[in-house]
């Protein structure tokens, strides 16, 4: 549609970063622009009320799920939570190590932060390899969460991530 070119139209390619070989999709711009960033909120929210019923909780993945995820969560009704690197939350976590598209890393959540039974929803800004949102799932199956899906903005579909997860996997932005 319209408002999908109007988004992908702000997004901006760096070659070779952070490293050799990566093509880096930056989607800061659509934040900057308050136009933007109103209609990538109102494009997800349409997305997932009709994919999704009835979300308890939208998992934010650090650190750029946590630019969209709890503005996203208040239109929806629901609660925010993040998925966070080792050593930033306090008490009691559960913790995850995975492999990601161009380096390794860890994730912790706090283990009251789902409550078991909650319908939860992950989102983060692009879907690669699937390893983050992967090791995310696995968090939200430790906690006895009711895993419903994933919502990215965008995928690099050859890697085929989708794949690997655990659950529906929606984007906003097909055929990367
Ligand atoms: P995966 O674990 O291989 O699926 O990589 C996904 C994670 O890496 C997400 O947290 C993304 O934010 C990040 N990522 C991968 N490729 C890009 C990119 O081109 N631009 C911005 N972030 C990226």
């Amino acid at each position: 549609t319209d408002r999908i070119q109007f988004l992908r139209s702000k997004l901006a390619q760096y070659p070779d970063f952070p490293k050799k070989g990566i093509l880096f999709e930056d989607i800061m711009p659509i934040f900057s622009d308050p136009k933007s960033f109103g209609i990538l909120i109102d494009l997800l929210v349409e997305l997932i009320q009709k994919e999704f019923k009835e979300i308890d909780v939208v998992v934010g993945l650090e650190a750029r799920g946590f630019l969209f995820g709890p503005t996203l969560a208040l239109r929806l009704n629901a609660g925010f939570v993040p998925v966070r690197k080792p050593n930033k939350l306090p008490g009691d976590l559960a913790t995850i190590t995975f492999k990601k598209e161009y380096d390794e890393d860890a994730f912790a959540m706090q283990k009251s932060s789902i409550k078991p039974g909650q319908r939860v929803l992950i989102v983060d800004d692009i879907l690669a390899t699937g390893g983050t949102a992967l090791a995310a799932d696995e968090l939200i199956l430790q906690l006895n969460g009711s895993l419903l899906g994933h919502v990215f903005l965008m995928e690099l579909g050859f890697l085929e991530g989708r794949k690997r997860l655990k659950a529906p996997t929606f984007t906003l932005f097909s055929g990367q």
